[in-house]
């Protein structure tokens, strides 16, 4: 649904929000939480404009609001985004309309926001929102495609893959927002050749490029949410680093499925784009000529024609004390399921999604070799190195290694938005005691 903060000529107050390139103009608005680094203040919930973040704490106290829009910044306030999220998308869209008449250029409440803002580079983020439960699908084709060709070459699509979105219950409580060092895991891993398994500091942790759904209202248990009705419960979109142990996973993964190989940490961007924000960026579904068409409760018009999102993918890698280097580009059409599908098969059973809950796509991988959204892949399962910018060469991450993803969404007759960086760095595995 496009409306006038959509409108791509639209300015605000702040130059920095104008710059062609930036992430975080008028029409994008995302939120986070933040508060002024090693202040210890209280936590609060930011919105990202320009080179700065709208404190909302403050531009609550500081700015002029009608009752409604008080009511709506409160819980924000008091850094909470959860209550938010659970809000109707009525209400989160009269909000985004508020924040966006406040920012736009020649709004009489200038002069109060200024003093509510802080500049980006002066905050720090925790996660934002509290994560009840996390879900890992595997929606990325071509990944699942390019993983499933090294351990079955014949046959790398299991056969249910066209048919049920594959997911996999993760773990919340190791989520961390981007900037948070990542420690080497130790665990089990056993190679082809090995008699017997070893317990070690992984050898092969790699990233996984992927989006993170945050979900909405949710549902109550037993009460599926149809498709039809999926927008409302998706609240927005970030980055998210599924960081794996590739030494450990195919030890560990049978038959029960993914384990400690991925729940020793997940990064997430501190910026989520709200789901209003995308709307000049849907695209249709991508799906090759003669797939067998989604069941009916996965299947609607609307879903194809425009269920896609066309985001733009990016990851970096720099080595400690080196220069960045740009590994891969991706884009999130190339998921094979919609963001729409994946809750709405979520939910099918009556399985309760509930405000802050997070959805991982899966690895977005593109069709061709460079867009690879892991190392596993790009290395051809760890056979191949790629060369860095300045020559060093990698197989999997060492320590000291920064891995980021970056992302933005372009078009036409729309203004320019993206996520920042979700990166963090590899520190060593806890010494052997
Ligand atoms: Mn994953």
């Amino acid at each position: 649904m496009l409306d006038f903060t959509h409108d791509p000529t639209a300015t605000a107050w702040l130059d920095s929000a104008n710059a062609p390139d930036t992430d975080f103009p008028l029409q994008n608005l995302p939120f986070g939480r933040i508060r002024r680094a090693a202040s210890g203040e209280e936590w609060r919930i930011g919105v990202a404009i320009g080179d700065a973040v709208l404190d909302l704490r403050r531009a609550l106290a500081l700015g002029r609001w009608t009752s409604v829009e008080q009511v709506l910044l409160e819980p924000l306030a008091q850094g909470d985004l959860n209550v938010h999220m659970a809000r109707p998308s009525a209400q989160r869209r009269q909000l985004r309309h508020a924040l966006f008449e406040a920012l736009r250029a020649g709004s009489p409440q200038a002069a109060r926001l200024s003093a509510a803002l802080v500049p980006q580079a002066d905050v720090e983020h925790s996660l934002p929102a509290r994560v009840g439960d996390y879900t890992d699908f595997y929606a990325g084709i071509h990944h699942a495609e390019a993983v499933g060709r090294l351990f079955r070459p014949d046959n790398p699509l299991l056969p249910n893959y066209k048919w049920v979105p594959i997911g996999y219950h993760g773990r919340a409580s190791s989520l961390v927002v981007s900037g948070t060092p990542v420690r080497r895991p130790w665990g089990q891993r056993k190679g082809p050749q090995d008699e017997v398994p070893t317990f070690a500091p992984s050898l092969r942790v790699d990233h996984e490029l992927e989006l993170a759904l945050w979900v909405g209202p949710g549902n109550a248990l037993g009460e599926p949410i149809p498709l039809a009705q999926a927008d409302e419960h998706l609240f927005g979109v970030g980055l998210l680093n599924d960081w794996s142990a590739r030494d450990i996973q195919p030890w560990e993964y049978q038959p029960l499925g993914p384990f400690l190989a991925k729940n020793f940490a997940s990064t997430v961007s501190p910026w989520i784009v709200t789901w209003e924000a995308l709307a000049p960026f849907r695209c249709p579904q991508e799906r090759p000529e003669g797939d067998p068409p989604s069941l009916a409760y996965l299947d609607s018009a609307a879903n194809r024609s425009q269920g896609g999102l066309d985001i733009q993918l990016e990851v970096w890698l720099t080595p400690a004390g080196g220069r960045p280097s740009r590994i891969a580009t991706s884009n999130a059409r190339h998921l094979y399921w919609t963001a729409a599908q994946l809750l709405t098969h979520h939910a099918s059973n009556g399985c309760n999604l509930q405000p802050g809950d997070l959805l991982g796509t899966g690895t977005i991988s593109g069709p061709s070799p460079e867009q690879a959204g892991s190392l596993l892949e790009l290395t051809q399962g760890g056979k191949q190195a790629i060369v860095l910018s300045d020559g060093q060469t990698r197989i999997f991450l060492q320590d000291g290694d920064e891995l980021a993803l970056r992302a933005h969404a372009e078009r036409a007759g729309a203004k320019r938005i993206g996520w920042g960086a979700c990166s963090g760095r590899v520190s060593p595995a806890v010494p052997a005691a």
